[in-house]
């Protein structure tokens, strides 16, 4: 069955929301259609001084990795992670007109961008030989560090369907020789390294693939993360520092194990949808492991140890729409996902949204993300129902993370 979607185009979007702001509604939709950049756009990108991409732990949206702008900046601070599209897909063109570096779709200019600023630490080698961009990578504000490439639920078939991080790592190992895991040594010199660069870096996160094996399951994942975190902690010295991790959902002895033991500040349990038949459907290995009120009582549970404001949770929006999906339009869908968004934050727990990119390592590859109008509907809403609850993002805002389109929000609502 096919899903209902509204048809509005950017302009008709702009219109009927009048007070969204512009720029993230671009976003918004650049990260929806993905983005092309013309070879005169590319002539002024300079890899001595702006960052390239390639090294995120998820796949590129064409299958490729070669050498190219990380991502963009707009004039208002807002990050675009959008990446290069097919041209047949109908991206956006990023064109060089008049000197300056502008997005365009169908020939009309729409705004300016700028490439990101390549941080000081990138083309640095450990003495273990790794260099340290495929460590750490880097956002504006934050360093991203993926301590394991490799997720166990992909072993069993139980991958989430949006995600390709395993077929991504086996392109990384061949072409740009990623580690799958990091070594804690590695880590701890990267970021020791990366901090040198005053007034860069306000924050750090983790995030890797799920792993399962341990006398209780996912033991391991906790006890590597464990070591990791203690090796970044090293290079501060306050007890806690600002670094969020997101990881699988685990029983609150463990995340008090992990929290009593090293200087986290923040946490993040990715749900990826707010709806318990799409989850089973959409994330099998996060189903069968923990399941969708396992999932949402561990956020809550979590609270407990963090404390307030320091707990979210992560959606793939737009995934619950595809395939063989139990919702017959976008509206039934979101009003579904903001009724367990508040139930959330009546919790003290945040929902962010990331805009559902379909991938082509993925197996929900060939399926379509949401409207624009859905996008901007959800962003409205989630930020709406933070306000109304009276929880702050600061550890996964626009600055620290740039990804969602919500909380770029907090700064304008
Ligand atoms: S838990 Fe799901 S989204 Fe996360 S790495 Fe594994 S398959 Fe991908």
């Amino acid at each position: 069955m096919s899903v209902k979607r509204s048809d509005l185009s950017f302009n008709e979007v702009l219109a009927k929301y009048p007070n969204f702001p512009k720029l993230i509604a671009l976003k918004i939709d650049m990260h929806r259609r993905g983005l092309y950049y013309t070879s005169k756009a590319l002539s002024i990108f300079d890899p001595t001084r702006h960052q390239q991409g390639g090294t995120h732990i998820f796949g590129t949206r064409d299958g490729k990795l070669t050498a190219r702008p990380e991502a963009l900046t707009l004039r208002d601070g807002t990050s675009v992670l959008s990446q290069p599209a097919p041209i047949e897909h109908n991206p956006y063109i990023v064109d060089l007109i008049d000197g300056k570096l502008m997005i365009t779709d169908q020939n009309e200019a729409i705004d300016e961008a700028f490439f990101w600023d390549k941080p000081d630490y990138y083309d640095k080698r450990l003495p273990s030989g790794a260099i340290m961009q495929n460590v750490a990578s880097a956002r504006p504000q934050r360093l991203y560090i993926a301590p394991n490439r490799y997720c166990h639920f992909w072993s069993d078939g139980e991958g989430c369907k949006f995600c390709d991080i395993v077929n991504n790592l086996k392109q990384q190992k061949e072409e740009i020789a990623m580690p799958a895991r990091l070594k804690p040594d590695d880590v701890r010199e990267t970021v020791k390294e990366a901090l040198k660069e005053k007034g860069r870096f306000t924050a750090i996160c983790l995030t890797a693939g799920s792993d399962f094996h341990g006398e209780k399951p996912f033991d391991k994942e906790i006890d590597y993360y464990i070591e990791i975190l203690q090796a970044i902690g090293e290079c501060f010295e306050t007890a806690r520092f600002p670094a969020q991790l997101i990881c699988t959902a685990v029983t609150k002895e463990q995340i008090k194990r992990l929290y009593d033991n090293t200087g986290v500040s923040s946490l993040t349990y990715d749900i990826e949808t707010l709806d318990e038949t799409e989850f089973n459907r959409v994330c099998p290995g996060k189903a069968r492991w923990i399941g969708y009120k396992e999932w949402k009582k561990r956020l809550i549970d979590a609270t407990e140890i963090f404390g307030a404001n320091r707990v979210n949770t992560g959606i793939v929006s737009g995934s619950e729409l595809a395939g063989d999906t139990r919702f017959t339009s976008e509206d039934e869908a979101l009003d579904c996902a903001l009724k367990e968004a508040d139930d959330l934050a009546s919790n003290g727990v945040s929902v962010v949204n990331m805009v559902w990119i379909p991938r082509p390592k993925s197996p929900f590859a060939n399926e379509r993300n949401g409207s624009l109008e859905y996008y901007v509907k959800l962003a409205i809403g989630l930020q709406e129902i933070r306000r109304r609850h009276k929880l702050e993002i600061d550890f996964d805002d626009y600055r620290r993370c740039g990804n969602h389109p919500d909380s770029d929000l907090a700064r304008a609502f």
